[in-house]
């Protein structure tokens, strides 16, 4: 037989693993002042403007300028060009808007005709010419499905899933493009990401193709909410997924994983940690909660494609889902109400949750690259831990800090600043810790840790 335990009876899920501060203080005045620029009002408006265009079905109508992914499309672009054309920024800094275009041909799967799958993408350039080639992304898929995947012509209105990342990549878009960052960002509304991730996937294929150097992607995806169906409300939190061992780990990587613990420390959950750490530092009104797993049971997401290309990629997505308002027909049944509708977004939340993105993009784009190469060195039978790295091309490194944390520890417990070095040793068993080295500029901002692999000379 099989046990149900009644809703009332559940336990709550799991409290957040608590963050050691781990990032000196003071917040960065500049973050502080540019989240406050972030506006409920626009992104309320954004939300109901993209239901309003009725389906954003990959599959569905491009000519109609009021209904269909092809209108929502170019209100986006419109909406990018408008915000590059107020920033003020020109010549080689100017921020660029595009359509990028992927003729996709029918796959047996979700894609049953030859169709044009089209991303809508802002590139805001790096300021310093040594960290431009670096990129962080922030995207949300656009277009939208009701409760049978392949029908593009009902309603589909997808107000959290993904109106709400959506409007969240338009209000970073506008608010960072007036500011100037280290480090290249790029604003990115994916489609194709309900007919499986299709959008997502042809441009991290391509950007691996052409060798861009995508340092960290942050999607969301289902932001919108913070309301639990259950009851009561998570309003202080979303949930970060990030998986702990790249997707492209070769049977060699998973026995070296199995011989050192190292099991949570792909660059996709180092770049989760830091967007924690960035949290805590500006005491952010919407937490991560990092769930070490790549995504959720039975569903997928537009980070995963940019993962499978060895990039570090992480997901938000709030922490209670409503499976009656996600990929369901609009509609009342029995008594219940079921449909993606604008009136189920909080505003005031999905701001928060962009203030988020905003102050761990802010802090990723203009600190130093993680070092280079680094190297736990196991060479002899020593009570001492010695590592080894590159130094990070920025000219403004001011030094590096060995971060440590016990095997069993969750994120980063401790930082020591080892100065302006490419080698450290540190009078610690190298057996009890698990360590990386992180670079730190003069203004404080600090990069993602790099975890060393093992080396034997
Ligand atoms: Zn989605």
């Amino acid at each position: 037989m099989r046990s149900t335990t009644p809703a009332s009876e559940r336990p709550a899920s799991p409290a957040p693993a608590p963050v050691t501060a781990v990032l000196p203080g003071p917040a960065p005045a500049v973050v502080t002042a540019m989240l406050a620029d972030i506006d409920p009002a626009r992104l309320r408006a954004d939300v109901d403007r993209l239901a309003g265009f009725g389906t954003r079905h990959t599959l569905s109508d491009t000519t109609s300028e009021t209904r269909g992914i092809g209108a929502a499309r170019r209100w986006l672009l419109a909406e990018l060009q408008r915000a590059a054309a107020s920033s003020g920024r020109t010549g080689e800094l100017a921020m660029t808007a595009e359509l990028e275009v992927h003729g996709v041909a029918p796959d047996g799967k979700r894609i049953d005709r030859a169709v044009e799958v089209v991303n809508v993408i802002a590139v805001l350039p790096g300021s310093m010419p040594e960290a431009r080639r670096r990129r962080y992304y922030v995207l949300g898929h656009y277009d939208s499905r009701a409760s049978d995947v392949m029908d593009a012509t009902i309603d589909a209105p997808g107000a959290d899933d993904d109106g709400s990342g959506t409007a969240l990549v338009l209000e970073l878009a506008r608010v960072m493009a007036t500011r100037s960052f280290d480090a290249t960002l790029v604003f990115m509304a994916t489609a194709g990401e309900e007919q499986g991730l299709v959008g997502a996937r042809r441009h991290a294929e391509a950007a691996k193709a052409a060798g861009l150097e995508i340092a960290g992607v942050l999607s969301n995806d289902i932001v919108g909410d913070p309301s639990d169906p259950r009851g009561g409300s998570h309003r202080g939190e979303i949930r970060l997924f990030s998986e702990g061992v790249p997707a492209t780990a070769d049977p060699a990587a998973w026995q070296l994983a199995r011989q050192t613990g190292a099991f949570a420390d792909a660059p996709s959950r180092q770049l989760a940690r830091v967007v924690a750490e960035v949290a805590a530092l500006h005491e952010l009104p919407v937490r991560p909660r990092l769930v070490f797993r790549p995504d959720r049971f039975l569903r997928g997401g537009d980070h995963t494609a940019f993962n499978e290309q060895g990039f570090a990629a992480v997901r938000f997505t709030e922490v209670a889902e409503d499976y009656d308002r996600q990929h369901q027909d609009v509609r009342a049944e029995a008594g219940r109400s079921y449909g993606d509708l604008p009136e189920h977004v909080d505003a005031a939340y999905l701001a928060d949750v962009a203030r988020l993105d905003a102050a761990a993009l802010a802090h990723l784009a203009n600190a130093p690259s993680a070092p280079g190469d680094p190297q736990l060195m196991a060479t002899a039978l020593t009570g001492d831990t010695t590592l080894r790295w590159t130094a990070s091309p920025e000219p403004d490194v001011a030094g590096y800090e060995v971060l440590r944390r016990a095997t069993s520890a969750a994120t980063w417990e401790h930082a020591q600043d080892v100065g302006q070095v490419t080698e450290a040793t540190l009078p610690l068993s190298k057996d009890d810790w698990l360590f990386a080295v992180r670079a730190y500029d003069r203004d404080g901002y600090r990069s993602p840790a790099a975890f060393p692999r093992v080396a034997r000379e």
